[in-house]
């Protein structure tokens, strides 16, 4: 027997699933897509049960690829039930796709969960009513406490036996006859499950429309005839308003109060989305993660150490080292150790000592060495998303992104692309207009993802020791505010340039929060773990491999062991006067950067182990990688001018072309439809890139060196500026508020 789960993302999909399926889950992918499938046994009935975890979603519509999955799922016949996962919390929107779910001829169980957080909020829910007025079984439980589970399944596989046929609230609307006549064309026709076909139908579904072209057909002469949707022929508006209305009127009546009380959720709501002190809290947050992560002087404890008490390897002097930059440093103490020793068993010159210790070892460890960083940094997000706070970071970057005439609904996807570009790019789909999907995806790079990360541990480590006064965590603040900075300015940009448009109207529902679930985050750090030491043993070696090729032979093939002379330094070292101007071009090593820059739009992780391979390759102190690092720029007139033209070479491979991976997902989604005009908007996105990159780089290392060679004019220009944008700003709103009144008084 085999039953399937579905809910929204967030209703606790995962957390009953592995309630239900313990220890022999297994995860794999749909095929074609990167989306999780995982399946499992429930073991506890007469007879073993097949439970297929389907993604959250919101609605059965066509238009993610979870979307269709999860639809192919629930419409296949092998699936004997299906269990929708309700948060009670949530009722009325997680209810929304239970309407969609009850229009299939299949046994439905409704597992209301979450039902520990309800009863603490002071709400009952009047579980019997709700039951006789949804038609299935309805049982709540708690998946994290693992209440109610065992009467859960037993329900369903009872259930399971016996038929059903499928209802839709269309039935009791305008549509009523429309729906009549619909699900008879099916039936005759001999379609399983012709409710919920038919209401695809009238809604104008893509899939069902593409399967059933001759209903479709049919069904439009009806339509010409007699529009009764009251919106103007939009019947998906139609359907959806009809869905809400139902779910107000017969469902959500069952759900009350019972004493009054401001939830926790409210309360913290309260301080973590303040007007004021949102954004600050949200600033103070990620530096505190990043102090975390890369800090070497935890909590700023040497404030209190006495000077001379300690001096240990790995953890500091006189000072502790965060719990991230240790695991860091332990990490390279192992992996400098393998490598010592590789290089005192292998020849001095030969081209395979060249190929393993200086080309392959070192790229990979350079990479590597950050996995613990990366790991840590991703915990956190992870927590961030889980407990429900990113949903309220996008609440309140929602509103200072309203100052500009932006809409939040692009946030989402875009904060996904901190952990990685891909399914933001492809969450960009969910955008009402064209105009909005394209200009979230030209900002996604901007959001710095996981693969840059080492980009940032690297330099920000190395620079932070020789600059005692420039911390590593302030670094690698300084990169991630940059971007979102970048963002919001290109985002104006475009708006009113290439992509004009207005965004949609933007209404957010915020769940409450949770404490988020060990195991849960154990499993997905595992799994970044494993996807990590897997592309840094294939991609990343492969790549590391080609690279050292080109680097040690020069144009006649000979093995020169110099790689200022090969092939790639020879060009490269033409090319890199075109970067002269934004400074990490300049100096000997000038070259290195550049090479390192152009593989990063191979994989972003390349940077860093681009740089490895060449400092292992370049004889700089027998492989020193951070004499390497610490040589960008080199100096000008005499002054230092490495900070700035670090800084430049990091914000240029933040805001420049992202990995492979990353194009050919935007290429896809912004060649949906019309493909002369996405194709069009495609190749504008790699120039914008590349455009956005070097532009900035160029602001940020002339300003920069204005700073080391006069830190006074340097701060003057600062404010200047600033109080240039304030100003622009608070004229905008002021404009902005004036429309508003008038609306308002319109209205009135
Ligand atoms: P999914 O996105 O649907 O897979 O949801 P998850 O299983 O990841 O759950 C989302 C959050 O809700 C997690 O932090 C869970 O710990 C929490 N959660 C899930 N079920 C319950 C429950 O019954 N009660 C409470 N209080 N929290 C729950």
């Amino acid at each position: 027997m085999k039953f399937a789960l579905a809910g929204n993302p967030n209703s606790g999909k995962t957390t009953l699933f592995n309630a239900l399926t313990g220890s022999n889950a297994h995860v794999g992918n749909w095929p074609g897509v990167t989306v999780d499938k995982k399946e499992g046994i429930y073991k506890k009935l007469p007879e073993k049960v097949e439970i297929l975890d389907l993604p959250g979603v919101y609605s059965m519509s066509p238009y993610t690829p979870e979307e269709v999955i999860a639809r192919n799922v629930v419409l296949d016949q092998s699936t004997d039930a299906i269990i929708n996962i309700v948060d009670a919390t949530n009722l009325e929107r997680n209810l929304y796709l239970t309407t969609q779910l009850l229009e299939l001829d299949k046994p439905i169980v409704v597992a209301l969960n979450m039902i520990d957080v309800v009863d603490k909020e002071g709400y009952k829910i009047d579980i019997l009513e709700l039951e006789k007025a949804l038609g299935v079984p309805v049982v709540s439980v708690s998946a994290l406490k693992g209440k109610g589970i065992k009467e859960l399944m037993e329900r369903a596989y009872s259930k399971a036996k016996e038929k059903r046929e499928g209802y839709s609230p269309l039935a009791e609307s305008v549509l009523g006859n429309l729906l009549k006549l619909t699900t008879e064309m099916y039936k005759i026709k001999g379609v399983s499950n012709p409710v919920f076909k038919a209401v695809k139908l009238i809604d104008g579904d893509a899939l069902e429309i593409a399967e059933n072209p001759d209903l479709e057909k049919e069904l439009d002469k009806y339509k010409a005839q007699f529009d009764v949707s009251n919106y103007d022929g939009d019947y998906g508006a139609a359907i959806a308003d009809i869905r809400y209305k139902h779910i107000v009127s017969n469902y959500s009546i069952y759900l009350y109060r019972v004493k009054s009380y401001t939830s926790k959720s409210e309360k913290i709501d309260r301080v973590l989305t303040h007007k004021f002190w949102g954004i600050p809290i949200f600033l103070a947050i990620m530096l505190f993660v990043f102090h975390i992560t890369f800090g070497s002087d935890f909590l700023y404890l040497s404030l209190i150490i006495p000077e001379g008490s300690f001096n240990i390897e790995l953890i500091g002097k006189d000072m502790i080292a965060s719990p991230g930059t240790i695991l860091q440093s332990g990490v390279e103490y192992l992996t400098d150790l393998v490598l010592g020793g590789v290089y005192a068993k292998m020849p001095e010159g030969a081209w395979y000592t060249g190929l393993i210790a200086d080309g392959l070892l070192s790229g990979v460890f350079a990479v590597l060495s950050f996995v613990p960083q990366i790991l840590l940094l991703f915990l956190f997000l992870s927590i961030l998303e889980d407990s429900g706070y990113m949903a309220r970071v996008a609440f309140i970057m929602d509103r200072a992104f309203k100052r500009f005439g932006l809409s939040g609904r692009a946030l989402m996807p875009l904060l996904m692309c901190f952990g990685c570009a891909v399914p933001g790019i492809l969450g960009t789909r969910t955008l009402g207009t064209d105009a909005e999907r394209r200009r979230t995806i030209y900002l996604t790079p901007f959001f710095s993802c996981g693969a840059k990360l080492p980009i940032w541990a690297a330099f920000a480590g190395v620079f932070s020791a020789k600059y005692m006064n420039l911390s590593a965590e302030v670094i690698v603040f300084t990169i991630y505010i940059i971007g979102i900075v970048i963002a919001i300015l290109a985002a104006i940009l475009l708006k009113k340039t290439i992509i004009k448009g207005e965004p949609q109207t933007f209404i957010m529902e915020l769940p409450s929060y949770h404490i988020p679930q060990i195991k849960g985050l154990l499993i997905h750090l595992w799994e970044k773990l494993k996807h990590y030491v897997t592309r840094a043993a294939t991609v990343i070696a492969g790549a590391v491999v080609v690279l050292w090729f080109f680097s040690s032979f020069n144009f006649r093939f000979e093995y020169t062991g110099d790689s200022a002379n090969s092939i790639l330094g020879t060009i490269s070292r033409w090319v890199s006067f075109a970067f002269i101007p934004v400074g990490w071009g300049m100096g000997e090593n000038g070259w290195r950067f550049l090479v390192a820059a152009i593989t990063g739009i191979v994989a972003k992780e390349m940077v860093v182990a681009t740089l490895g391979t060449l400092s292992g390759m370049s004889g700089i102190d027998n492989g020193a990688f951070s004499a390497l690092l610490l040589s960008v720029g080199g100096t000008l007139g005499g002054l230092d001018v490495s900070v700035p033209a670090m800084f430049s070479f990091l914000a240029f491979n933040l805001l420049s072309i992202p990995c492979a991976s990353a194009v050919a997902a935007a290429r896809s989604e912004l060649l949906l439809g019309d493909k002369k005009v996405g194709r069009k908007y495609f190749y504008g996105a790699i120039l914008f890139w590349i455009a956005t990159a070097y532009s900035v780089s160029l602001i940020i290392f002339w300003f920069g060196t204005l700073a080391v060679f006069s830190p006074w004019i340097a701060a003057i220009v600062g404010a200047l500026i600033a109080i240039g944008v304030v100003i622009v700003v608070t004229i905008k709103s002021k404009k902005l508020k004036v429309i508003e009144k008038g609306i308002e008084n319109e209205t009135n």
